[in-house]
């Protein structure tokens, strides 16, 4: 996700690094990028388009990216390596060009390319990650892409808790952008396929979240506006036209596709 300050601004602060990075060359416009990329954790969906940012990877780029410190210390670009590095891929973080540096970030306020940045750590699955809250001063957005709040507990509805990790991310944002990988069917037949040992009364639903809880945590916190996001892979347009007709009567429900551009 790409965040610019103001229309016809250049992006300078992008949330996470998938596949979805290659479009940001094509809104930059032939420049090349100046920015700071935030990675939420390295998941592969999250750290794909890395080596494929044409904006970013030139003489004349200059690029912060900074990710979630892990368990064990090591260096960000070290993490970085393990997963993009030969065998692996080419070429390592220090084979893309320009001005690149590397940093990691514990939970807390930071400033990034203007813009105000709180971090903190939600349950996902494998590896320490991050949810961010992102403004400009004048609005906020909420991104929580990938996150298991069954992790905590089954929450007043059974979707996970809402723990005050997230409800202080999304308060009061102007958009939340929250996981919503499952739909609450599948939850439903995964828990009579497989049933939890009693001591977790919910599944773990891979890392992810339900798109019901998305819009329970939109609610609660008082979210203006909550993007449904972080779709299982084989959805269809489909099946995201029959997600998206589920929440119709509340506007302030959107289902995230590809190439979405949202004013804030
Ligand atoms: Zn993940
Ligand atoms: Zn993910």
């Amino acid at each position: 996700m790409a965040i610019a300050r103001g229309d016809g601004d250049p992006p300078t602060l992008i949330l996470d690094a998938g596949t979805g990075l290659r479009r940001v060359t094509g809104l930059l416009g032939g420049p090349p990028f100046a920015g700071t990329i935030l990675l939420t954790h390295l998941h592969w969906d999250h750290v794909h388009g890395l080596p494929f940012f044409s904006a970013g990877d030139r003489a004349d780029a200059r690029a912060t990216l900074l990710l979630p410190e892990q368990d064990g210390g090591a260096q960000a670009e070290e993490l970085l390596a393990r997963g993009m590095s030969p065998p692996h891929f080419p070429i390592g973080p220090s084979g893309l060009r320009g001005q690149w540096s590397f940093g990691t970030i514990a939970p807390g306020t930071f400033k990034a390319e203007g813009f105000t940045v709180e971090a903190r750590e939600v349950p996902h699955k494998g590896g320490r990650t991050f949810g961010y809250r992102v403004s400009d001063g004048h609005s906020v957005i909420a991104y929580i892409p990938d996150h298991c709040p069954t992790e905590l507990g089954p929450g007043p509805e059974g979707w996970g808790e809402y723990h005050p990790a997230v409800l202080g991310l999304a308060d009061g944002a102007d958009l939340l952008i929250h996981d919503a990988f499952w739909l609450p069917e599948e939850v439903a037949a995964q828990a009579v396929l497989a049933p939890p040992p009693r001591s977790a009364p919910t599944p773990a639903l891979l890392g992810h979240a339900t798109a019901c809880y998305a819009v329970g945590l939109g609610r609660r916190a008082h979210a203006r506006r909550v993007l449904l996001a972080h779709h299982k892979p084989d959805r269809t347009d489909e099946a995201l036209d029959r997600l998206a007709a589920r929440f119709r009567a509340d506007p302030s429900i959107a289902v995230a596709a590809e190439g979405q551009v949202i004013d804030c």
